[in-house]
């Protein structure tokens, strides 16, 4: 298939192209570089310099490239960021989104697979979390996702729009050749693995007072592979409209975090105690059933350890990120 990757130069974007490749598709990556790295899409890849609100530059790229189907992860996703600049969350997630579907409309290409995420759900009443889960969004990034998920179950029911939508977890690892880096960097895992190479502060502890077992937050880590692997599943399984939820099948604290962490890098991780980070629920971790029960899919990846070692190996192979 002819596959339009918007995002494509960002870090789950770069691993879905590289499985879409793979698996023999044809790929043009669409990105505004705002976040993404150039040095993510591979130099043979076609690659448009553009923005999803850019209506005309993606009509035309959608008639170039002869595109049949978009995966679209171009957005911004930084959920205390979104707190505090609401306007650009709208701005670039919502109304980029609109445009990209008006091209798509325009251009005929009816089928899309859209980058949702576990931030659709806010608070979760129980745990694991699948899609019935009632989404309250806590966040404008949350809510601009969840916003964009409405306008495609009507663009589907009005315009016959083929569309799946997946609501990751917490992505984590990497490809050999593509991997984490967001300026500045909030994630655990690669600030964890920063610090186990010298290479970043201490990780301050955000709580250990939570009710789970050690006290530190419970989070589900998909890898980044396994995410992509996904994508790919949905486009080859065209549904009127679906929605799933995608996790590894289970938990870990940060705590359990950073001890597999000292063991996949031998070193020990400097840390700091801290107080707790607004907004952080004590455990989320999906069921992800559905999904593998109507496209088959479950994660390859074999734990915890698997995806650090993931990304430790990319943190060897690129010290300072891409090189841009
Ligand atoms: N966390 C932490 N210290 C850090 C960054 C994260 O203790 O420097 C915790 C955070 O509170 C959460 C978990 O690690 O419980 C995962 O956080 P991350 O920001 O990676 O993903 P989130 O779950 O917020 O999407």
């Amino acid at each position: 298939m002819r596959v339009l990757v918007t995002g494509g130069a960002g870090y789950i974007g770069s691993a879905v192209l590289r499985v879409l490749l793979a698996e023999g598709h044809e790929v043009v990556v669409l990105d505004n570089l705002v976040t993404g790295h150039r040095r993510a899409v591979p130099a043979a890849i076609a690659f448009v310099h553009a923005d999803t609100r850019d209506t005309s530059t993606v009509r035309q790229a959608l008639r170039d490239h002869r595109v049949e189907a978009v995966v679209h992860l171009a957005a911004i996703s930084q959920v205390g960021t979104s707190v505090r600049h609401p306007r650009d969350y709208f701005d670039n997630n919502v109304r980029g989104s609109l445009a990209l579907l008006d091209a798509m409309l325009a251009e005929g290409v009816g089928r899309l697979v859209f980058s949702s995420t576990a931030a659709v759900y806010g608070d979760p009443d129980t745990c694991p979390i699948d899609e019935t889960a009632p989404t309250r969004p806590k966040s404008p990034y949350g809510d601009s996702k969840r916003f964009v998920e409405t306008v495609l179950a009507r663009y589907g029911e009005a315009y016959g729009l083929q569309h799946t939508s997946l609501r990751y977890f917490n992505a984590a690892g990497a490809f050999p050749d593509a991997g984490e880096d967001h300026r500045p960097e909030t994630h655990l895992i690669p600030l964890v693995l920063a610090a186990a190479a010298g290479k970043g502060p201490p990780v301050t502890l955000f709580g250990e007072d939570y009710p789970t077992p050690d006290g530190t937050c419970v989070r589900d880590y998909v890898h980044v592979a396994d995410l992509a692997r996904a994508h790919a599943l949905a486009l080859a399984a065209p549904a009127p409209g679906a929605i799933y939820t995608l996790g590894s099948g289970g938990g870990h604290t940060v705590r359990e975090v950073l001890e597999a962490a000292e063991r996949v890098t031998g070193r020990p991780v400097p840390v700091v105690r801290g107080a707790r980070r607004e907004g952080d629920p004590a455990t989320l971790v999906a069921s992800s059933a559905r999904i593998g029960r109507e496209l088959g899919w479950a994660p390859r990846a074999a734990g915890l350890e698997d995806i650090l070692a993931s990304a430790w190996a990319w943190l060897q192979a690129a010290p300072d990120g891409y090189p841009d």
